[in-house]
């Protein structure tokens, strides 16, 4: 049996979060906008309690969660949405790190077409975009910031408190891609100031295809969201389309287990990391972790097993373990690693990338197991 290490890319639905959309998917047929009949009554209940459940996690109010089919979906509204206030108020410069997921990345620079400038912040080495550096791009005609909480590929955590701190008063929009973090690292994620934040279930043991893109009010007022479909009116008109009502029980009975759980499994996760840091420094290989270890989420890790291809070690060790060399949106192309080129890394530390992500189930003897066996392929691939 192979095990599973690309919990980054999606995480194993929690057999009650199952349990809980087979129920609803049973005995629950209506559409939660039917106002004339009560199956789309017992339908909106269901919808609602889970917007609830999502608002609690984050501790925000019900009435700025925006179900979504996930956080693709809810970075290209929070980016794009802004387009049209954007060339009304003559507010065109958008700034994101150079390290964003490819649905903000590719959805700020979507915009260029329409006259706006997308600066591209570079991380530092330590895989970490400098808050100064951000903070010093600001101006006049600034739109928005958008930086993601912790990132995908590395598990490196951004300043994203100190930044939406400092955006807090200022005329600029702050949008945070929160979707490795939520459910994670819940009290940090509570403390964050922002306008809007991505979020998507299946990284936190939900479904997939389905998410939510948080609106902040600031004086009472969402921010000036403009939608990018057209159809009725669910979700104010943000994202029109019957809502599946299943998946948001899925998504919101999620939340409620992360809620509680969220403090065992990091101390879990936090184990496994010890482990896994503890093999390789005995296995002699040559390694480079890349990005800063004392700053990276506990459930993942980017190493480059400098003389190992990666791509030879993920062929030879696929039948024991499920690893990755970087985001799954972009592993049917080979070219490296848009993060990690940002990074500086060399070639030759670049085709040796591999990323690891595990979870609260992750069984640690299994891993240690199939982990040592992963070791002891790299040593045989070594040219
Ligand atoms: N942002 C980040 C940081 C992600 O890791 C992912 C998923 N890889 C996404 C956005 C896209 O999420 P979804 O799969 O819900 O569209």
């Amino acid at each position: 049996m192979s095990i599973y290490l690309d919990y980054n890319a999606s995480a194993p639905i929690n057999n009650k979060v199952l349990e809980t959309m087979v129920n609803v998917y049973k005995n629950n047929i209506g559409n939660a906008d039917s106002r004339t009949h009560e199956y789309g009554d017992s339908a909106r209940k269901i919808v609602e309690q889970s917007r609830q459940q999502v608002a609690s996690l984050l501790g925000i109010n019900k009435d700025e969660v925006f179900f979504t089919s996930g956080a693709t979906e809810s970075n290209n509204i929070a980016v794009q949405g802004l387009k049209e206030y954007g060339l009304k108020k003559n507010k065109k410069h958008v700034i994101i790190s150079a390290i964003e997921h490819k649905a903000v990345l590719l959805a700020a620079q979507s915009l260029e077409k329409y006259g706006f400038e997308v600066q591209l912040i570079q991380p530092q080495k330590n895989g970490m975009v400098d808050a100064a550096d951000i903070i010093n791009s600001l101006r006049k005609d600034t739109l928005l910031v958008s930086i993601m909480h912790a990132n995908n590929e590395t598990g490196i955590i951004q300043p994203v408190k100190e930044i939406g701190e400092y955006l807090n008063d200022k005329d600029v929009f702050f949008h945070i891609d929160a979707t490795q973090t939520c459910g994670k690292l819940v009290e940090e994620v509570k403390e964050l100031k922002y306008d809007m934040m991505s979020i998507s279930a299946h990284k936190l043991q939900g479904p997939q295809g389905i998410g939510a893109l948080i609106l902040k009010k600031k004086n009472y007022r969402l921010p000036p969201i403009s939608p990018l479909f057209f159809g009725g009116q669910q979700e104010h008109g943000i994202r029109p389309g019957t809502i599946p009502v299943a998946l948001t029980a899925g998504f919101g009975k999620a939340c409620e287990i992360a809620e509680y759980e969220y403090k065992n499994n990091i101390e879990h996760c936090k184990k496994i990391k010890t482990i896994l840091l503890e093999q390789l420094n005995n296995s002699k290989l040559n390694f480079m972790i890349n990005g800063d270890i004392s700053c990276c989420m506990p459930n993942s890790i980017n190493i480059s097993l400098i003389g190992i291809s990666s791509e030879a070690l993920m062929l030879s060790s696929k039948q024991y373990c499920g690893i990755s060399n970087g985001s799954a949106c972009n592993s049917n192309n080979y070219s490296p690693s848009h993060v990690l080129v940002s990074m500086k890394l060399t070639d030759e530390e670049l085709k040796s990338a591999i990323r690891i992500s595990w979870g609260h189930d992750t069984d640690i003897d299994e891993f240690k197991n199939k982990f040592q066996l992963l070791l002891d392929t790299a040593k045989s691939l070594i040219f």
